[in-house]
């Protein structure tokens, strides 16, 4: 990276930090999947109750390989072999567990969280139910705006992870949103985190690609 475009991505992530403080979300920066994992055992006490939503970003960077091996009470709605029932439940439970893990499909430079669910699983325990929620997302995540947001959403991370999911969409043959009616739609509630009355959400970016 040279290094205009390092200042030129710092800029960006410190506006975008300082705009996350001003909604009463607090933020951070860490550099890589060292220092990711650092700042999560700072923020999750040991002994807790853990679950965390569909997240490419959470896995790639190792975060679900530490709860699964650390010292939580992780509720794994991946593990090998879990019938629908049991996912079921843990969703139900994510309500009330101590720390919520998700990304996020987009941050604003002005410090809002935008996301598209399916079923809901996902977006809703962000905004009410466990204790602590703590967003995880790369670099790439960061837009200037929600209308922005929402290109980024519809016309790239929503195809993929029709893609991901086997669906039967638009999307999934010509590449982009079609805003499809199909039984299959991903797309089904679309949400903006614009802030918070206590200090429950953290957003952590960090310096890197990560999910889409
Ligand atoms: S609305 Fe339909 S076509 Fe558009 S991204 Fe979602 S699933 Fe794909």
């Amino acid at each position: 990276m040279t290094e205009n475009i390092h200042w030129y991505i710092n800029k960006r992530i410190e506006r975008t930090i300082n705009n996350f403080k001003k909604h009463n979300i607090q933020a951070f920066y860490v550099e890589n999947e060292a220092s990711l994992k650092e700042k999560i055992k700072e923020l999750i006490p040991e002994k807790s109750v853990v679950t965390a939503g569909d997240s490419m970003t959470l896995f790639q960077t190792g975060i679900i390989n530490m709860m699964r091996e650390g010292n939580y009470i992780f509720l794994d709605k991946h593990k090998e072999g879990i019938t629908s029932q049991e996912k079921k439940q843990i969703y139900i439970d994510s309500f009330s567990a101590d720390t919520y893990l998700s990304s996020t499909n987009a941050l604003t430079e002005d410090g809002q969280l935008y996301n598209i669910d399916g079923n809901g699983s996902r977006v809703a325990p962000m905004i009410y139910g466990p204790k602590q929620v703590i967003i995880v997302a790369g670099i790439n995540k960061i837009v200037r705006d929600l209308e922005e947001a929402e290109k980024r959403v519809r016309n790239y991370a929503a195809p993929l992870d029709a893609k991901r999911l086997g669906k039967n969409t638009p999307c999934t043959k010509v590449g982009y949103c079609m805003d499809c009616k199909s039984s299959d739609r991903i797309c089904n509630y679309f949400t903006v985190i614009n802030s918070q009355f206590s200090n429950r959400i953290k957003v952590i970016i960090v310096g890197k690609e990560l999910g889409y």
